[in-house]
């Protein structure tokens, strides 16, 4: 099966009940990237790219745009098979591993669906059919923060992240205080997630004045010298996320002991194919991590899913969606959804969503 035609659509995605905010970005909308894939018999695969505005990582909408128009041309005529495809994009691009994802995506799509399968069993097989989600708060007052969190603790949801940062860290702390007297003892698990925007002085003061309070600390920090800084004065575990930009940043990490887990992103690492090399690193670290997007639709949420149901179930930390943010699904039949604080795999062949492409209006460019 070879790749007959690449078609890229854009579509924007409002946020329901906006903004959502973090340590270095405050979000209204959002625009995501589409791509399909045409193979010579005929079939359809799709993928998505979404990043968090401009300023969340080293990404954006319209750069994913551009660098799926710079890989376009290649991938004509190629083998529809991952590792053919990431080395064909590799080599007609440098980087933009959250571009490629899109691709990545696409390509297991078509797989799964040429050979009746579903994309997490061509991923080495399915663990568990039904994924613990986890309800990422924004960043906001303490005493709002600690009414949403228990309200989502009372959904379901397994596990909570409150979003810190961006601010003076006392409000911080005061947060992290009142969600715990609300959820503590309920059995949910928490992240407190900087998003980058802690300085080394707060995160240590953090960790120094909750030490009864048994969070993970994701991302408190900007740079990995951040992360070794702070690492034994720490009593809190600390998860790398926005830092984990590839496979040998990984490797460094969970190989030096720098990190207790990860928040890994499939975009961010760069599709599926990468995604699955992550979680068996993971596994023979014994390290527990996610398998999130930043944003997106239904696309994207059903290759997080696909992925995360491949993962070892005690290490598996989540699947962040931002479905419960996304006004307008763009499955025919329901797609991906969050209900009781988790997600069924889906169950058709491919990604098993049943894409309504007539949402995405005309391509932005064809190949
Ligand atoms: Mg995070």
């Amino acid at each position: 099966m070879k790749i007959k035609s690449v078609e890229i659509f854009r579509h924007d995605l409002p946020v329901k009940n906006g903004p959502y905010t973090m340590a270095n970005a405050e979000v209204w909308a959002l625009e995501t990237t589409l791509v399909k894939l045409v193979a010579d018999n005929g079939l359809v695969g799709w993928g998505e790219t979404c990043p968090v505005g401009p300023t969340y990582a080293e990404a954006h909408a319209r750069g994913a745009q551009s660098a799926l128009q710079q890989m376009a041309p290649a991938l004509i005529g190629a083998e529809a098979l991952p590792l053919t495809v990431n080395r064909t994009m590799h080599g007609s691009l440098n980087g933009h591993n959250y571009a490629k994802a899109a691709i990545d995506i696409a390509v297991h799509d078509l797989i799964g669906k040429q050979h009746g399968v579903r994309v997490a069993d061509l991923l080495g097989g399915v663990a568990n059919n039904r994924l613990p989600s986890y309800y990422a708060t924004g960043v906001g007052a303490p005493d709002d923060i600690a009414r949403l969190a228990a309200e989502k603790s009372g959904q379901g949801y397994p596990r909570l992240q409150i979003k810190v940062g961006g601010r003076p860290v006392e409000l911080d702390i005061e947060t992290i205080r009142k969600v715990w007297e609300k959820v503590g003892g309920t059995g949910v698990r928490l992240a407190v997630d900087g998003n980058r925007g802690w300085t080394t002085r707060d995160a240590l003061r953090v960790s120094r004045e909750c030490p009864d309070i048994p969070f993970v600390m994701e991302q408190p920090c900007n740079r990995i010298e951040d992360l070794e800084k702070i690492r034994p004065q720490v009593q809190h575990a600390i998860y790398m996320d926005e830092s984990g930009v590839d496979l040998a940043t990984v490797i460094r990490a969970a190989g030096s002991g720098l990190v207790d887990g990860f928040g890994m992103k499939v975009t961010r690492i760069g599709g599926l194919q990468q995604m699955a090399a992550f979680r068996d690193i993971c596994e023979a670290c014994n390290l527990p991590h996610t398998c999130d997007d930043a944003w997106g639709g239904d696309i994207i949420a059903a290759a997080c899913t696909h992925v995360a149901a491949t993962v070892k179930p005690p290490l598996l930390e989540g699947v962040w969606l931002a479905e419960p943010m996304i006004e307008t699904p763009y499955s025919r039949d329901n797609g991906v959804r969050i209900k009781d604080g988790h997600i069924d795999l889906p169950t058709g062949p491919g990604l098993g969503i049943d894409v309504n492409e007539t949402l995405f209006g005309t391509p932005i460019a064809v190949y």
